[in-house]
């Protein structure tokens, strides 16, 4: 790529198109699932339910056998959740629970509370019409619908569903390894007593649990200082162990900044600015055939390329079918004077205004290294490159919820 500013929806473009589908599949069961990416499409080997059975408590009967209200029948069986009752007796009820098999011969039940029961004989005091308060066999899922599609992420409720079809185990992507590895000689790990001109590394955290959140493994490599060959022993070890490396800092253009040089000398990088802000000093490449990307060390800009660029990548490898996160137009609660000559990610937070709306409202320093105001925010909120901002305007915002 050129050295001019890149406009982030190219570099996307090419960085997805140079993602390849990882192949390998594993058999997992159901609870360990969560997150994982389906490998193939599942669809239903029964209906759900498999019988016909009672919404309510109440009374099943056959509406064909009764013609008004007020009438008084007998009640000829009990019929409660996994029980099988008999044909019902013509001009008979039966006494039936949630979830309990409507028997033959009925087809609708009248709700507990429009009847009154008495010596074995229940008054109807609304007559249901027919078919009322019976879920039907397969109403929720049909014999050989297809329920889940290949790539998609399960959520809790999708193993609740593959659960209600019977399924225990399913094939899925194995997740992907991720190497993160931290340069900076300031750096060091929390823990330790700081010492002077030192910073504890919060890099590394905030990638394992965005990573962790998109159901992928970490391998963390640690911290690494700022030499030649101690990033070159760094990312020749996680070559060795991962799918796809990350590092954060050490990218820029300084004489202590080697992970340039040390891709390099392994393999290819492509280093290039990006016309966002933050997180200008960007770079991919391939460490001994494993796609590599050298983040910046500033940790709003760690969090905003990783979230735009890394993540969507990373899913397609993953074989995940959605790589964009949702986003939504909400009206600005602030106004920026100043237009940008970058495409610009400003941490923001829903509030409602004094008439009610909900509207985005900006944290006060909007700075690369201002970790707070990660933590203060509800998502990011894009500013169109070259534009200002005045309050009632949409934005697009992108909730942090939406990229775990
Ligand atoms: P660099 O790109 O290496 O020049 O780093 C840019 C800024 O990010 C510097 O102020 C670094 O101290 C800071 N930084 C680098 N790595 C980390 C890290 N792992 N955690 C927090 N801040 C970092
Ligand atoms: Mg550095």
């Amino acid at each position: 790529m050129s050295s001019a500013l890149i406009p982030i929806e190219k570099a996307l473009d090419f960085l997805l198109r140079a993602a390849e589908e990882n192949p390998h599949v594993i058999d997992v069961a159901l609870p360990e699932a969560l997150g994982c990416v389906l490998a193939d499409s599942q669809r239903a080997t029964f209906d759900v339910p498999d019988f016909d059975n009672s919404a309510m408590d109440g009374y099943a009967i056959n509406t064909a056998d009764l013609d008004k209200a007020g009438v008084t029948i007998p009640v000829s069986q009990t019929i409660a959740a996994g029980h099988v009752g008999e044909s019902l007796a013509p001009g008979t009820a039966a006494r039936i629970f949630t979830g309990g098999k409507i028997p033959q011969g009925a087809d609708a039940v009248v709700i507990q509370e429009n009847t009154r029961a008495e010596n074995g004989q229940v008054s109807i005091m609304e007559m249901p019409g027919k078919g009322d308060n019976i879920r039907l066999r397969g109403h929720d899922i049909e014999k050989g619908s297809e329920v889940l599609t290949r790539g998609h992420q399960l959520r809790a409720q999708d193993l609740g569903m593959l659960a209600s079809l019977g399924i225990s185990s399913v094939s899925v992507k194995r997740p992907l390894r991720v190497a993160i590895i931290n340069t900076g000689d300031e750096v060091i790990a929390p823990g330790q007593p700081l010492g002077p001109g030192q910073i504890y590394d919060s890099n590394s955290f905030t990638l394992e649990g965005l990573l962790k959140g998109m159901g992928m493994e970490v391998i963390k490599k640690g911290i690494v200082e700022d030499s030649l060959s101690s990033t070159e022993a760094a990312l020749t070890s996680a070559a060795g162990d991962a799918d796809c490396i990350i590092s954060t800092g050490g990218v820029s253009v300084g004489d202590e900044d080697h992970v340039r040089q040390a891709v390099e000398n392994l393999g290819e990088l492509g280093l290039w600015k990006l016309a966002i802000k933050p997180g200008k000093p960007f770079s991919y490449g391939k460490v001994t055939g494993v796609p590599f990307f050298g983040l910046p060390g500033n940790p709003v800009a760690v969090f905003v390329t990783f979230a735009m660029l890394v993540r969507p990548y990373l899913l397609k490898i993953q074989g995940c079918r959605t790589l964009t996160a949702p986003s939504l137009q909400i009206k600005s609660g602030f106004t920026l004077a100043s237009a940008n000559s970058r495409l610009e990610f400003i941490r923001v937070r829903l509030q409602t205004n004094a008439n009610g709306e909900q509207v985005l409202e900006a944290f006060g320093n909007q700075g690369s290294s201002i970790m707070t105001s990660l933590s203060w925010a509800d998502g990011l909120a894009e500013i169109p490159l070259g534009e200002t901002v005045t309050a009632g305007q949409f934005l697009k915002f992108i909730p942090f919820t939406g990229l775990l």
